[in-house]
């Protein structure tokens, strides 16, 4: 048996054993690249797969080899070293990253014309942790059979954690194993435009009929069509035509389907007829991994403590993880040093504190009644509509939580309520956060938002 049989056997074996989930998650791209005397090499995509495999999968692996081979004695896991092919150069910048891009030579993507595709986000660069595996593996399972296990596919999440990147990922990758599926990625900001113009320029049957022929439609930030009556009802027409024939369809927004406002019962439901999962906040260790990642390929290397520092004052955003490194290359480029802590806490000062863990009473409000689609006067005043009544004590209750406001404050500023008022809803809040999932999940979202910095 050859290793690369060997290897197979192995697979074979273990996914017996193992949900065709976390199968893909934890072992595609993986193989044996030597098998010396006793000892054997495996190479895994990234440093996050070499603990999971190496904590939770090591002695499953070593069985199973060593009923094949009872000369192995021991299995090392190593990261994959070959770097990815290169992608041709080309005039597209992204906005946030302009300047870092030019003034580094990093390597540059051409996004595609036809699908609309980065071709910058795929599986081999997202780093798995138990915040994103569930929505990985669902992603994963849905570029290897699209249109079928999980359709639509919804995957929500704060900003900045990696859902453009995770839908994307699906997109490269099904182009990979089928060529000649029709993708198309579309920002659901741009769907609704290009519906708007249709419908001006009498053309809405040309689009729909175009959209019809997609096999797989993958709309990001769907929160974006809240309120637009119109882009809802075509968008509702394209999904069933799409759905009735097996075209996949994966959508992604910062919050779960309920509690997205004004959004018609009939495509929430829809949405919930398919597999809906969300992307956490990464723990320290997967913030560890996605940045020592994030430094291997930009061929960077930081001193322990930086890298701490980095990771334990940056913990809701990957992409403010990035910009930090960027800064930090930047100066490395520049100086020809790696930053030493002082440094870099200098040139991460406005990250680290602002916004990072900075908030105030104007974007709670603000946030909350974005959140719930409500005007900020309403919710300030006194009305006891049901639909206001939940969003203004969840207000109140993150007014406690993250300014700890004293309660007749709290009660003042909500239409003048005696501070009684105030601490009902807070305790109310509070206690029900420990029951209700959904209660806490639109709490954690509120709470990502406020910390986020896009208000
Ligand atoms: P979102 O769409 O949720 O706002 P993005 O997908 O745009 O977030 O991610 C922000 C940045 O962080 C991107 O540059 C992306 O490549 C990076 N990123 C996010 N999640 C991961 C991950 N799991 N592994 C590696 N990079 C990630
Ligand atoms: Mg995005």
């Amino acid at each position: 048996m050859n290793k690369e049989e060997l290897w197979q056997a192995v697979l074979a074996q273990i996914q017996l054993s193992t949900s065709r989930a976390n199968f893909a998650t934890w072992f595609h791209n993986t193989k044996i690249i030597s098998e010396d005397n006793d000892e054997i090499l495996i190479s895994v995509p990234n440093s996050f797969s070499k603990e999971w495999l190496s904590n939770k999968y090591h002695n499953s692996i070593l069985k199973i080899i060593r009923s094949l081979n009872k000369n192995i004695r021991a299995i090392n896991y190593v990261v994959n070293l070959e770097k990815p092919k290169k992608i041709e150069r080309s005039k597209y910048h992204e906005k946030e990253n302009k300047l870092e891009i030019n003034q580094l030579g990093f390597d540059n993507f051409e996004i595609s014309q036809k699908t609309n595709l980065n071709p910058r986000y795929t599986f081999d660069n997202f780093i798995i942790g138990s915040f994103n595996e569930t929505a990985h593996a669902a992603a994963w399972a849905v570029s290897e059979n699209p249109g079928f296990d999980y359709n639509p596919l919804f995957v929500y999440g704060g900003v900045g954690l990696g859902k453009t990147h995770l839908l994307e990922a699906v997109g490269n990758k099904i182009l990979e194993n089928f060529s000649k599926k029709k993708i198309v990625y579309a920002p659901a900001e741009r769907f609704t435009s290009k519906i708007v113009t249709a419908i001006r320029e009498h053309k809405i049957e040309e689009l729909k009929t175009e959209l019809r022929n997609i096999d797989v439609l993958i709309m990001d930030d769907i929160q974006f069509i809240a309120g637009k009556e119109k882009t809802q009802e075509e968008f509702f027409h394209i999904f069933n035509a799409l759905r009735e024939t097996n075209k996949q369809i994966i959508l992604s927004s910062d919050r779960p389907p309920k509690a997205i406002p004004a959004l018609e019962e009939r495509l929430r439901s829809r949405f919930e007829g398919g597999m809906i999962m969300d992307i956490g906040i990464p723990d320290f260790e997967t913030r560890m991994a996605i940045l020592k990642a994030k430094c291997e390929e930009k061929n960077i290397e930081l001193r322990a403590d930086v890298l701490e520092y980095i990771v334990s004052n940056i913990q809701k955003n990957i992409r403010e993880l990035e910009g930090a490194l960027n800064r930090l290359l930047i100066f490395n480029k520049m100086n020809n040093v790696s930053p030493d802590i002082e440094i870099t806490k200098k040139l991460l000062q406005s990250l680290v504190n602002f916004p990072a863990r900075s908030t105030n009473y104007k974007k709670i409000v603000q946030t909350v009644s974005q959140f719930y689609d409500l005007k900020k006067d309403d919710l300030l005043a006194t009305t006891r509509r049901k639909e206001i009544v939940k969003p203004r004590q969840i207000a109140m209750y993150l007014l406690r939580s993250e300014l700890k406001e004293s309660y007749p404050s709290i009660g003042r500023k909500f239409g003048g309520k005696d501070h009684t008022t105030a601490i009902y809803a807070c305790e109310k809040i509070a206690r029900e956060i420990e029951n209700d999932l959904n209660l806490t999940n639109d709490v954690n979202l509120i709470k990502q938002r406020i910390y986020s910095g896009t208000i």
